[in-house]
């Protein structure tokens, strides 16, 4: 595999990383794990001027917890760490089980979620989970911090709303609601170790009558972004939940949705997809919201 030709940097703080940011706009590249980086610069995607390495800016691979904030997932956070991590597993399953669906273990044992959040692929494993959860990113331009919603954050294929001089140092995932439950599915063409064709995250909260009081769904690999289902989520609001209700919002799901066909998949099986993957999500998250 040839690269193209830059200057390779390795900051060991966020100022100065952030500085160079700054001073290099527009012919400039951050890596992380590189695992998407590296094949878009041997495919000549991009050809940067720098490509700046973060991994020895210290204190960005934590994963903490706190009951009134919740999750803090660091930018340098390995996916198998995430898979991995007791954290993750007692307060936030169905993060490892997205991180767990990508790739090979090989490759989540350099690649970030931080870094498949960035890349912004619409068919991203961790997306769907962390939106339907509510996270948030955690942006620095090496003096001050913002926290930027996920809803806010995708803008296109690989466009996120990160300033030039930003880098996105930590995802924070807020503690569930009582009698919640979350879900993700992913149905690729080749089963395992592949991209999805259909991705979905979905949480959903019980109110005292075990009724819907709220619900995220969130779709993957079926529009430019991340794509919420809100048609679905209207609908299953304040409702009993049954096999017929949930079918329901699978199908206004599917409506939502607006794919194209590629290799992967073509537009009416990933639409079939969605309201497939879409009702059995929300099946496996009231099943953990009622228990
Ligand atoms: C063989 C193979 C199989 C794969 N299979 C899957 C799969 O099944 N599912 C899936 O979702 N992905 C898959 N991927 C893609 C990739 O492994 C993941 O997206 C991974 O999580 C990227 O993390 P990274 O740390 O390597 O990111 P990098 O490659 O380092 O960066 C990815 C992008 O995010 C930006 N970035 C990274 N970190 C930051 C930060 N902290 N702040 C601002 N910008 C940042 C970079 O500039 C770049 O644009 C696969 C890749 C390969 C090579």
């Amino acid at each position: 595999m040839s690269l193209p030709q830059f200057t390779f940097l390795a900051p060991t703080s966020l100022s100065e990383a952030c500085a160079l940011l700054e001073k290099h706009q527009g012919t400039i590249k951050i890596k992380a794990g590189g695992t998407d980086m590296i094949v878009r610069l041997s495919h000549r995607a991009v050809k940067p001027d720098y490509l700046m390495s973060i991994k020895k800016i210290p204190g960005l691979d934590t994963i903490s917890y706190a009951p009134d904030t919740g999750l803090t997932i660091g930018a340098l956070a390995l996916l198998r760490a995430v898979e991995t991590s007791p954290l993750i597993l007692e307060n936030a399953p169905m993060l490892a089980r997205a991180a767990h669906a990508t790739a090979t273990v090989q490759i989540r044992n350099m690649g970030t979620v931080l870094g498949n959040v960035c890349n912004a692929s619409p068919s991203a494993d961790n997306i769907p989970t962390l939106v339907a959860m509510h996270a948030a990113i955690v942006a620095s331009n090496g003096t001050t911090e913002r926290e930027i919603p996920i809803d806010e954050f995708f803008l296109g294929p690989g466009r996120t709303s990160l300033q030039a001089n930003e880098i996105a140092i930590a995802i924070k995932v807020p503690p569930l609601a009582p009698k919640s439950g979350v879900s993700y599915q992913k149905i690729s063409p080749r089963s395992k170790v592949d991209i999805a064709a259909v991705n979905i995250g979905a949480l959903l909260t019980l109110d005292e009558n075990e009724q819907c009081q709220a619900v995220r769904i969130s779709m993957g690999a079926v529009g430019p972004t991340p794509l919420r289902a809100k048609q679905a989520e209207t609908y299953l609001t304040d409702r009993k939940i049954s096999d017929e209700t949930l079918a329901a919002a699978g199908r206004l799901a599917a409506e939502d949705a607006s794919p194209i066909s590629d290799v992967r998949a073509s537009r009416e099986y990933r639409k079939l997809m969605v309201e497939v993957l879409t009702t059995r999500a929300l099946k496996e998250a009231y099943g953990f919201a009622k228990n």
